[in-house]
């Protein structure tokens, strides 16, 4: 389904004046708003921006400089410390600093942010090469190492990082560092460079991006080669065989996303910006039939991408073991940034139910109350208790039981910063008809539609602890528009104004009153879910949603002497809300201790005991110390 089928093309638009945004494609169905049109009001969303804001900037800087990454950037060669893509990392807290800057012109943040930028542009050398690991004495030659040496992938996001500034403050020191290793990009891997690729993407969403910026066709061009080269081998064989790097077949004859999660999802974002941007429909419509082909076969429940450990990557179609979810909170990231792009080419609702689904169940998830600590992987079955990292080490392994404060490879905390100060970006969009709201947010939105008339709109709401949500009209032409609204996929029995509406979008095109409200009430109750039979790792298996929450069990809600394990969920009995969760009937089995795990099957059951189970947010979960815990649970009818 989509909104309308006419084509908008977006007018030069003053970043600026809005705040900038992630992703301004030149044309497409909706347009992006900036973040000085979308403002989060307290609510579940706004405490997380604002503890990003307040703690995790802060906490971020503080190990960038303590892990020496920071520093790197005036280190000689021999003292250079961290893994080899460690300059991005500096690269994405200046992206996030940016947008963030952009919201609220907090003069001591953008000291911060001028600070860090003199460092790093102390380190570009006359060319415009820039890149700590290589090329110095004492380093291996540049680009000597395309397949694991991420230096294409740190330009990137130093082009991100330049991108979001031009949009919230204009040209700086940053955005001519970022020009100059773009063109200095083009000048090596152009039409008649090095016929090569990055072994990690990220180059090509920041090329088209910042064509968008400057209007050089050279970098979307650059861009679209980068997409074109992928899938002809030009990266070598590795152990994990080139789909690792989205090397072995080209973009326009995959079928669906595989190899490394992040990799493959911001290769897509990117193919899909070069799409949009050259008017490539053919290349846009398979980019959107490897996003279905993905989330029909290769997603987990809570929209994590990633079952395999070994290669970060994704399994074969159906294969989404829980207890071996990789999920890592920057496939998450990359996830949103794909649905987001697709949504504003073709306005599709099901790209925003997947940005929901992934926005409050991996990136709410990843990082703990207060900010400082974070789970890389978002596993769905925590078999053994973990323990607490130390708050002043780096965990060695992205796997952990527990959110860590630091990573020696700490992609996640930085890609959660930039995408919690933009956050407010993907709350709502327009086109030439009015306003669409895809996302359940307190917010207030004010922006002009093309032809100069006003909307001003609030929305109030405690989503998603319950589904009420009041749209309040706070501007308004005395001209008829349309005011949008998404009806996710899991709301049925929503209703508008007491009106029943299906899941999809619901259009209300009149002249509205200022001060007149409309009502939506999303139906959030605990509800029942079970998986495609062909995902046999929870075959048998139940999991408990309530609206777009996932939720879980976890071994500190329940009596000592009930494992996790030996729960059965009773889905003849209805989940209810209580105790500051759902409340489920369960029945608890006894688990034998045999020499053997594999008896003859079962006749009757060996039920021991029937239990009320509280289950509460897979996003809280591991918030109150170590814990086991399971999303989905054997259910007592199998
Ligand atoms: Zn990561």
């Amino acid at each position: 389904m989509t909104i309308n089928e006419a084509q908008t093309t977006v007018p030069a638009i003053d970043w600026k004046r809005r705040g900038g945004t992630p992703a301004a494609p030149s044309n497409g169905r909706l347009r992006p708003l900036g973040l000085r049109e979308v403002t989060l009001l307290p609510g579940f969303w706004q405490r997380r921006q604002d503890v990003n804001r307040s703690a995790s900037l802060a906490h971020i800087e503080r190990w960038l400089e303590r892990a020496g990454w920071l520093g790197n950037f005036s280190r000689t060669p021999q003292e250079r410390r961290g893994r080899e893509f460690a300059d991005s990392e500096v690269y994405k807290l200046l992206e996030a600093m940016a947008w963030e800057f952009g919201r609220t012109r907090d003069p001591r943040l953008d000291a911060r942010y001028r600070s860090i930028v003199r460092r790093v542009a102390a380190a570009q050398l006359p060319d415009g090469y820039l890149n700590t690991n290589f090329g110095r004495p004492g380093q291996q030659p540049r680009y000597s190492d395309l397949e694991w040496g991420h230096e294409l992938y740190c330009y990137g996001h130093l082009i991100q990082a330049a991108v979001a500034r031009a949009r919230t403050f204009g040209a700086d020191e940053l955005v001519e560092v970022a020009i100059r290793a773009a063109d200095h990009v083009c000048e090596v891997f152009g039409p008649d460079g090095l016929n090569a690729v990055c072994g990690h993407p990220e180059i090509e969403p920041a090329l088209v991006e910042l064509y968008r910026v400057t209007g050089e066709t050279r970098y979307l061009e650059q861009a679209r080669l980068f997409v074109e080269r992928r899938g002809h081998q030009t990266l070598p064989d590795i152990e994990f065989g080139r789909a690792y790097f989205q090397d072995d077949v080209p973009v326009r004859q995959a079928e669906v996303l595989r190899g490394h999660a992040v990799r493959a999802t911001y290769l897509a974002a990117g193919a899909v910006d070069v799409a949009v941007e050259t008017g490539d429909t053919e290349l846009l419509d398979v980019l959107s039939r490897q996003w279905r082909a993905t989330v029909a076969r290769r997603t987990y429940l809570t929209g994590g991408m990633g079952a395999r450990h070994q290669d970060e990557a994704f399994g074969e179609d159906f294969v989404l073991p829980p207890d071996r979810a990789y999920s890592e909170t920057c496939a998450g990231v990359g996830s949103v940034m794909l649905a987001w792009r697709l949504l504003l080419a073709e306005g599709d609702v099901r790209y925003a139910d997947l940005i929901e689904r992934t926005l409050f169940n991996v990136i709410a998830t990843a990082p703990s109350d207060d900010g400082t600590r974070f789970f890389y992987t978002n596993t769905l079955h925590q078999r053994v208790l973990g323990t607490e990292p130390p708050a002043d080490a780096l965990m060695p392994r992205a796997a952990s039981t527990l959110r860590a404060p630091w990573f020696e490879v700490s992609c996640c905390p930085t890609n959660l910063a930039r995408t919690f100060a933009s956050l407010a970006a993907y709350v709502a969009t327009s086109d030439d008809e009015g306003v669409q709201v895809h996302q359940y947010a307190a917010a207030t939105i004010r922006t002009a539609l093309p032809d100069g008339r006003d909307i001003g709109l609030r929305i109030d709401t405690d989503y998603p602890a319950s589904g009420r949500v009041t749209i309040r009209v706070t501007d308004a032409p005395d001209t008829p528009w349309t005011l949008t609204l998404r009806i996710p996929r899991w709301a049925a029995g929503a209703t508008l104004d007491g009106v029943a509406v299906a899941p999809g979008h619901v259009r209300l095109r009149r002249r509205f009153q200022t001060g007149e409200a409309v009502v939506l009430d999303l139906a959030v109750r605990p509800r029942l879910t079970a998986a495609d039979a062909r995902i046999d790792s929870v075959r048998g298996c139940v999991a408990i949603e309530r609206g777009p929450v996932v939720f879980c069990v976890e071994s500190v809600d329940l009596p000592p002497y009930v494992p996790v394990e030996a729960l059965r969920l009773n889905p003849g009995v209805a989940p209810v809300d209580g105790d500051g969760g759902v409340i489920v009937a369960c029945r608890v089995t006894s688990l034998p201790d045999e020499d053997w795990p594999y008896p003859p099957p079962p006749g009757r059951g060996s039920d021991v005991d029937s239990v009320s189970v509280t289950l509460r947010p897979y996003h809280d979960w591991a918030g109150r110390g170590p814990s086991t815990m399971r999303v989905w649970l054997p259910s007592t009818v199998q």
